[in-house]
C-alpha cells in the first residue's frame, strides 16, 4: 500500500543547499553533533545540526508519532528565530517548533526543519508577576510547574496559576506548548482551558513579523491550540485566579463503575464544579496508593474507581451527597498532603497501561485518548472500544482516568489508550504497526458515528486534524499559499500519499490515507 522511503524522497527534493548557504551567510554554522565539543557554538544559538540521526531521534514527544528532521536549530534570541523563519519561508521548507516535548499528538514531528525553543528568550525578564492586578507575564520557555509554584508562594496562597495540565506535575510543560495545545487539566471543570486565561500574547508569524494579539482577533484562535502551524508563541500575559479560602479535599471510591457514572452524571446535571475533580478507574486493580483504598464497613470491597475532589466545603458536601445516593460509594476527607500524594500518582497515569494480562510489557498508545462524553454513556462507550480492541487482536483496556465536568461542564473527559504489546515495535515486526493504525482509525470513526465524539477533545490534534478533516486541510493549504501559515510537513506528506494512492486506486481513500500517513510516523 505504501512506500516507506517516501520521506527520504521528500527530504531530498527540498532546496537544502540554497537554504543552508543562506543561513551560513546570516551567521549560523553547521555542526554534526550537539556534543560538549560544540558547547560554545550551541550556547551562541547559531548551531545548525544537519542530518544527525541520534539527535533527530531524541527530539520527540511521548506520542510515539515521530519523524526525523533533516535540520535542527536551537536559537537563543528572537532575531535568530526570525532569520530561520524568514529563510525557511523563502525556500518553502516545512518547519515546526518544539517546546517542553510532552505533547501526545506528534504535533512538531517533521522531516524538514525542527526548531527547538527551549533556550529561546526575549529581551525581557522571563517572568513578571503582578500580584496587585492578578496578572502574570511569562516567556514561552518558562516551565508551567515553576509558574504554579511561584504564584502560590509569592501570593501566600491567595492566587493560583489557573491552567494545570496533569503533565505539569512531573514533566517539563512550557508556556509555548501550553498555549499552542490549548491545554487544560485538573482545574478544567471550574476554570476551563488556556484560552480562558490569556490576556494577550506576542507571536512571530510565518513571514517573520512579530505581532501582539488578543482574543478579539481571528489569529488568536488559530494560535491557541493551533500546534504552532500559524505562529510561534514568544510570550503571554495571563490572568490569575483567586481561589476561595478554606478549601476541603476528599476522595470518593467504590466498586460499582456503572453507578459511579450515574452519580457523576447527576453531579454534572446539578452544575457542581469543585476546583479540582479528577477520576480514575480500573476493573482489575487501581494502581499505587489507590490500591490501598478500603472501607471498615466492607472489608471485601474491591475498589474499581476513585474520584479526587477539592473545593469549597459546600460544593464538596453536595458532590459527596449526590454520589453517596448511588450504590457502592465510599468517601474519606483528605489533608492537603494526602490529596497531593494521590494527585502526583494520578498525573503519571497517562503513561501507564493495564490490561487483563498480568505482565506489563505494553505501551499505552494514544490517538483517540480524549473521550469527551456525558458520564451516563461511558459504560457503553468503554464496551464498544474494548470490542474493537479484541477484534483487532489487542487486550481489553481496563484502565482509564480523566477530568470530571471537563471545561466548565462539557462532560467527563476519559483518557483511554490502546495497550500495544511491546514486540509490535521491534524492527522485525514492523508489519504489525499497521494494526495499530487500523485500530486507532476504527475507534475514532466508531466514536464519531455512534456517539458524536470528536477526536482529541483535550490534547491538541497535531497531524490528526490533517488526517481527518478535509475542511482543515483546505483552509491550511490556502493559508500556506497566502503566507499566513508555515509550510506544514504533515500536509505535504498527506498530499504526497494521496497522489500515490489515487494513482493506485483505493476504495476507501480517507481510511487508507489515515493509515498510510500514521504508519510513516511509527517507523
Ligand atoms: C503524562 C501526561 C499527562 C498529560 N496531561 C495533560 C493534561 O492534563 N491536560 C492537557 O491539556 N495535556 C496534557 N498532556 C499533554 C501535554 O503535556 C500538553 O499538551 C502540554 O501543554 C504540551 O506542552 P509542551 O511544552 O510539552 O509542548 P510540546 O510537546 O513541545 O508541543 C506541543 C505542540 O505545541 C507546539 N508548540 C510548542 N511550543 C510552541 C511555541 N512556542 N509556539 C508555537 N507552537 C509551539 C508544538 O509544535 C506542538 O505542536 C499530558 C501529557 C502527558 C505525557
Amino acid at each position: 500500500m505504501m512506500n516507506l522511503k517516501i520521506l527520504e524522497v521528500m527530504k531530498k527534493e527540498l532546496p537544502w543547499k540554497e537554504f543552508l548557504d543562506s543561513m551560513i551567510e546570516q551567521g549560523f554554522q553547521i555542526s554534526n553533533s550537539l556534543s560538549s565539543l560544540n558547547r560554545t557554538l550551541l550556547s551562541s544559538g547559531k548551531i545548525i545540526l544537519v542530518n544527525n540521526y541520534i539527535t533527530s531521534s531524541i527530539i520527540r514527544d511521548p506520542s510515539l508519532l515521530h519523524l526525523s528532521p533533516y535540520v535542527i536549530f536551537r536559537p537563543i534570541n528572537e532575531e535568530q528565530l526570525r532569520k530561520i523563519v524568514i529563510t525557511s519561508y523563502k525556500y518553502s521548507i516545512p518547519i515546526t517548533f518544539a517546546s517542553g516535548k510532552t505533547g501526545l499528538s506528534g504535533g512538531f514531528a517533521n522531516f524538514g526543519i525542527l526548531v527547538d525553543l527551549e533556550d529561546l528568550h526575549s529581551q525581557t525578564e522571563p517572568i513578571f508577576l503582578d500580584i496587585g492586578n492578578k496578572k502574570l507575564y511569562a516567556e514561552q520557555c518558562v516551565l508551567v510547574s515553576d509558574l504554579i509554584k511561584l504564584v502560590h508562594f509569592k501570593s501566600n496562597g491567595k492566587l493560583m496559576f489557573p491552567v494545570r495540565p496533569a503533565s505539569s506535575y512531573n514533566l517539563p510543560v512550557r508556556v509555548g506548548g501550553l498555549i499552542s495545545s490549548n491545554a487544560s487539566g485538573i482545574t478544567s471543570g471550574k476554570l476551563g482551558a488556556a484560552e480562558d486565561w490569556i490576556i494577550d500574547m506576542r507571536v512571530i508569524i510565518p513571514k517573520g513579523d512579530v505581532i501582539m494579539i488578543n482574543g478579539k482577533e481571528k489569529l488568536f484562535h488559530r494560535i491557541v491550540g493551533g500546534n504552532g502551524f500559524y505562529g510561534i508563541v514568544l510570550s503571554a500575559n495571563f490572568k490569575l485566579y483567586q481561589p476561595e479560602i478554606d478549601l476541603e479535599r476528599a476522595i470518593l471510591f467504590g466498586d460499582n463503575l456503572n453507578s459511579a457514572f450515574i452519580g457523576l452524571q447527576k453531579v454534572l446535571d446539578s452544575k457542581i464544579f469543585p476546583l479540582i475533580s479528577e477520576f480514575v478507574t480500573s476493573p482489575i486493580k487501581l494502581p499505587g496508593e489507590f490500591s490501598k483504598l478500603t472501607s471498615s464497613d466492607n472489608t471485601t470491597l474491591k475498589v474499581n474507581w476513585a474520584t479526587l475532589i477539592k473545593g469549597k466545603t459546600e460544593i464538596i458536601n453536595k458532590f459527596i451527597s449526590i454520589m453517596k445516593n448511588e450504590s457502592g460509594t465510599y468517601y474519606m476527607n483528605l489533608t492537603e498532603e494526602e490529596f497531593q500524594k494521590y494527585m502526583q500518582e494520578r498525573s503519571t497515569f497517562a503513561l501507564l497501561v493495564q490490561t487483563s494480562e498480568e505482565d506489563a510489557d505494553y505501551i499505552a498508545f494514544p490517538g483517540f485518548e480524549d473521550i469527551l462524553s456525558l458520564p451516563k454513556y461511558l459504560p457503553d462507550i468503554i464496551k464498544t472500544i474494548n470490542s474493537i480492541f479484541i477484534k483487532k487482536g489487542f487486550h481489553q483496556v481496563i484502565f482509564g482516568y480523566g477530568h470530571i465536568n471537563f471545561r466548565k461542564g462539557k462532560g467527563l473527559l476519559l483518557h483511554i489508550r490502546l495497550p500495544v504489546p511491546i514486540h509490535y515495535f521491534y524492527r522485525e515486526n514492523s508489519d504489525l504497526l499497521i494494526q495499530i493504525c487500523e485500530t486507532v482509525y476504527e475507534v475514532i470513526v466508531v466514536l464519531k458515528n455512534k456517539y458524536q465524539i470528536q477526536y482529541k477533545a483535550e490534547h491538541s490534534a497535531g497531524p490528526f486534524e490533517i488526517w481527518l478533516s478535509s475542511e482543515f486541510r483546505k483552509n491550511l493549504e490556502r493559508d500556506i499559499r497566502l503566507g499566513y501559515a508555515f509550510n506544514n510537513p504533515h500536509l505535504l506528506i498527506y498530499n504526497k500519499l494521496k497522489a500515490d494512492l489515487e494513482e493506485n486506486y483505493s476504495n476507501n481513500l480517507e481510511k487508507d490515507l489515515f493509515i498510510s500517513s500514521m504508519r510513516l510516523y511509527l517507523d
